[in-house]
């Protein structure tokens, strides 16, 4: 479980957790605020490659060490896909194209806290292949001799993937 707020962010006075309809939330008493939680979105990129797919190795924290796909969460003001490619080159340093989406998953194992990750299939435009931002390494593998892979939701679609290859 994550940490939740404490105190209501419009007015200061300490949250309370109550039922509001079914949901326990955190309220508060004095202004009305109540505080929402929802999954933080993300979104991320699938690049396969001659059966091999594009993976980073996580150099922090959650599951540092393990592989994922190239993904990352959404800043409030960019477009969706923007993000998508924007994580590719930061953690791959290769320029990409979307082709099509591809799937959007519930991740409930990052211990940061919940999140939707919406995962494009896209393709390499340019670039050279290296390791960036928080990827420790990067490379393509065989979808049938997967290294240790971060997130349910990452296995689920990789899994997924393979079973189709
Ligand atoms: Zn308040």
């Amino acid at each position: 479980m994550t940490k939740e707020f404490s105190y209501c962010p419009l007015c200061a006075t300490p949250l309370e957790r109550g039922y509001e309809g079914e949901h326990l939330r955190m309220l508060c008493r004095a202004c009305g605020y109540v505080h929402y939680r929802n999954p933080a979105p993300a979104a991320g990129v699938l690049i396969v490659e001659n059966g091999a797919v594009l993976l980073v190795k996580r150099r922090y924290e959650p599951f540092k060490g393990l592989w994922s796909i190239p993904s990352g969460f959404i800043e409030y003001d960019e477009d969706v896909r923007a993000t998508a490619a924007r994580e590719a080159m930061e953690e791959t340093g290769l320029a990409i194209e979307i082709d099509a989406l591809h799937a959007v998953e519930t991740c409930f194992d990052d211990p940061r806290g919940n999140t939707l990750l919406v995962l494009y299939r896209a393709h390499v435009t340019a670039g050279t292949p290296s390791a960036g931002d928080d990827a420790e390494d990067i490379g393509f593998f065989p979808l049938e001799d997967l290294p240790p892979i971060a997130f349910e939701a990452h296995r689920k679609v990789l899994g997924e993937l393979a079973g189709r290859a």
